[in-house]
């Protein structure tokens, strides 16, 4: 089966394996962790920001940067499509107590003025604090389009003049990184938290970083217990995120290329409506016609291709480093005869 359901469903390679096997681990909820702590100095390093939290996954970096941002009623602003908002369980409002106030962006991706727009007067008792603002790069639901540097500045210098606190759901940032040949220090510096992915696109098979800075980082710590998050000896972990980091970066520009090969292929079916811009290894397309998405689905089924419909009418590919470049001659040659 060839599968483009998520970057989410890779395996850890052999290499990946043996450097779990051979990590040195302790405590970590003590902080005696050796390869954690090393994975957390490695991103904080590379962000140039002032610490850093392991996690066991996006959602808990994401929520647990939340929890630690706001107290209950106060707001905060981001996309429709955030992953924040969609797909964490309703978390903004269990765990932390907040409302959301909702833009409606260019697929996933909001303005320095539609932020300044919904900030509330904090002088009127009748409406939330605006206290967060959310952002994330690349958009999951956007099709894996990235913001443009400069966009990103203005939001921070918005968050700035109206005491905001700006967080990146960065699950996906270093494909942003590769495509728009950023630096992670650039990030380091416009952001107050970052949440970075080491389980979609590099390969780890579980893991993801909570940056900021020491304080910030600290109130995590607290709320990663609570959230029932410490774990142990969970260097085993960490040091595929270690290896992840040294090893698969790079490599995601071959993911970038594979995608626009398929949205080449996709492009030249009169059964395909819009195709989102492919930026980075995401594929978000319109069926229409002769399919519905759930039969395209089943038909791409029998030809051994796995992709998920996450509409009526939309499907999603998504390219990660399990896909070879045979798997995509392969899926090239079936949309062709489809
Ligand atoms: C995958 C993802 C997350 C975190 O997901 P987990 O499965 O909890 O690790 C957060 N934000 C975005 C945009 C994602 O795509």
């Amino acid at each position: 089966m060839i599968d483009f359901r998520s970057d989410t469903v890779t395996k850890p390679s052999k290499a990946m394996l043996d450097a779990m096997m051979t990590a040195p681990v302790g405590d970590d909820v003590f902080g005696e962790d050796p390869t954690i702590n090393a994975l957390e100095n490695l991103v904080a390093e590379m962000f140039a920001m002032e610490a850093a939290l392991f996690c066991p996954s996006g959602t808990m970096t994401n929520q647990i940067a939340i929890k630690a941002h706001t107290q209950p009623g106060d707001e905060i602003i981001c996309d429709i499509l955030s992953h924040v908002y969609q797909y964490e369980g309703g978390g903004i409002a269990f765990n932390s107590g907040c409302s959301v106030k909702l833009i409606q962006g260019n697929k996933g991706r909001i303005t320095a003025s539609q932020v300044e727009e919904s900030i509330n007067n904090a002088n009127d008792v009748h409406k939330p604090i605006s206290k967060l603002v959310s952002l994330e790069n690349t958009s999951n639901r956007g099709g894996g389009c990235c913001y443009n540097f400069n966009d990103m500045l203005a939001i921070q210098e918005v968050c700035k003049k109206n005491n905001l606190l700006l967080h990146l759901d960065g699950a996906r940032i270093f494909n942003a990184l590769v495509a728009k040949k950023e630096t992670p220090t650039q990030y380091g510096k416009t952001f107050n938290s970052i949440s970075v992915c080491l389980s979609k696109g590099l390969g780890a098979p579980v893991g993801s970083v909570l940056l900021g800075n020491k304080n910030f980082i600290q109130k995590a710590r607290r709320i990663r217990k609570v959230f029932g998050g410490g774990m142990r000896q969970a260097g085993v972990l960490a040091a595929a995120g270690i290896y992840a980091l040294q090893n698969n970066i790079n490599r995601l520009a071959q993911d970038h290329l594979h995608a626009k090969q398929i949205e080449q292929a996709l492009q030249k079916k009169d059964f395909i409506g819009e195709i989102f811009p492919v930026e980075t290894n995401i594929i978000i397309f319109e069926i229409k016609g002769k399919y519905t998405a759930s039969e395209f689905i089943a038909l791409l089924k029998e030809n051994n291709i796995l992709a998920i419909a996450i509409s009526n009418t939309q499907v999603r590919f998504v390219v990660h480093l399990d896909i070879t470049e045979s798997m995509v001659q392969q899926t090239l040659e079936v949309i062709k005869k489809l």
